[in-house]
């Protein structure tokens, strides 16, 4: 079933109009249609304190901001300025009607309920506004935001949406409360994709084994190219406050799927021995020697982050070191080209490394075994 690409996908796709008239959803197929981008504050400034944060609401806000331009993008970009310290403002989410930008771990306090209760026990999450924007697509995406957070922190639905304005008494959402019944129609929305999530949650439709291939059938195909440069890694912190920004050897933003798990369980690994999908062990799509066994993953959603075994060869390539070349993983290119891999398929997906199930629990990704996926970021120890 291999289908080609068009050529020249841009990098970042466009997402499509939310619904929230979904049946089911899964917490992948939120993520894809959210299109977050992780653009974290630096640990380094006074905006971003540091404090643990285990988030029992979701405090909506508008950003009261309506110039062309401010958008979810403009408002990350702000936060990691002097003004946003200065005048001791953050929090975790911007939505605007195409993106959602993150700036804190879901795991940190943020500055933006205006109190101690509100900034200690809620996440934020800031609605644009800005001129030319499409407000129901913006608030729509806001609430399927609002619902994955609540179904991935486990907080429950009832009460637990509410207001900057219950904190502290502001005028914000103004949007929102500006508008008759809008307020109640956002938790609606919420409520609705909420129950998507929870539908969602018995199936188990396992992956097909295809990516994860034995090595030693391995060395047939000609090796993918690779079209695009690396990422900067600046914009993503690594593994908690023990890491400075943009290590080197840090590889950011790394699609993860899993593999050793369910229908998997005792495969051979291609480091002998076999895979066991009960330990955090981890995937490298090129063999590594064995002072390179182990790797430091971090899911920098929620800060969470695990120490692996490499053991064993793919996902989709063999011989792509991409730590070494500061490459990004071929994969990427060979899925959105539609270029066959060293395994001789053409990649159903963008990853560059492979995760157990004990490793996905550890980084708090949960979904049916050898489903899920996951962005990280990793380097080894
Ligand atoms: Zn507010």
């Amino acid at each position: 079933m291999i289908k080609k690409a068009t050529k020249n996908t841009s990098p970042r796709k466009t997402t499509a109009p939310l619904k929230n008239q979904a049946q089911s959803m899964t917490v992948q197929q939120a993520r894809q249609q959210l299109n977050i981008t992780v653009d974290l504050i630096p640990n380094t400034n006074s905006n971003r304190p540091g404090t643990p944060l285990q988030a029992k609401k979701v405090t909506i806000h508008n950003t009261d901001n309506d110039s062309a331009g401010a958008d979810a993008r403009a408002h990350a970009k702000y936060m990691k300025g002097t003004d946003a310290q200065q005048r001791k403002v953050s929090w975790h989410f911007t939505v605007d009607d195409g993106s959602v930008y993150q700036s804190l771990p879901v795991n940190e306090v943020g500055w933006h309920a205006a109190t101690h209760a509100g900034n200690t026990t809620s996440l934020g999450i800031e609605i644009c506004e800005n001129q030319g924007i499409n407000q129901t697509a913006a608030n729509t995406r806001a609430a399927l935001l609002t619902a994955l957070m609540l179904y991935e922190l486990h907080i429950p639905l009832a009460g637990n949406v509410v207001q900057h304005h219950d904190w502290s008494g502001k005028n914000c959402p103004h949007m929102l409360r500006a508008t008759a019944g809008g307020w109640t129609a956002f938790l609606a929305e919420v409520k609705a994709f909420y129950d998507a999530f929870s539908a969602d949650a018995p199936h188990s439709h396992l992956a097909a084994l295809s990516h994860h291939a034995p090595v030693h059938a391995l060395d047939v195909a000609p090796a993918g190219k690779r079209l695009r440069p690396r990422v900067s890694a600046a914009a993503f912190r690594f593994g908690g406050a023990a890491h400075a920004e943009g290590v080197s050897g840090v590889q950011s933003d790394i699609l993860s799927t899993e593999f050793g798990g369910g229908s998997e369980a005792g495969m051979p690994s291609a480091y002998g021995g076999i895979v066991d999908p009960d330990e955090p062990q981890a995937s490298l799509p090129a063999r590594v020697p064995s002072s390179q066994r182990r790797v430091v993953v971090t899911n920098p959603a929620n800060g969470r982050s695990v120490e692996c075994l490499v053991n064993d060869v793919g996902p989709w390539n063999t011989h792509d070191a991409y730590w070494n070349t500061g490459s990004r993983p071929a994969a990427e290119a060979q899925h959105q080209n539609g270029d066959v891999a060293e395994n001789g398929q053409v990649p159903s997906n963008e990853a560059g490394i492979d995760l157990t199930p004990a490793a996905m629990l550890a980084l708090g990704v949960h979904g049916p075994v050898n489903t899920r996926k996951v962005r990280v970021d990793w380097e080894f120890v």
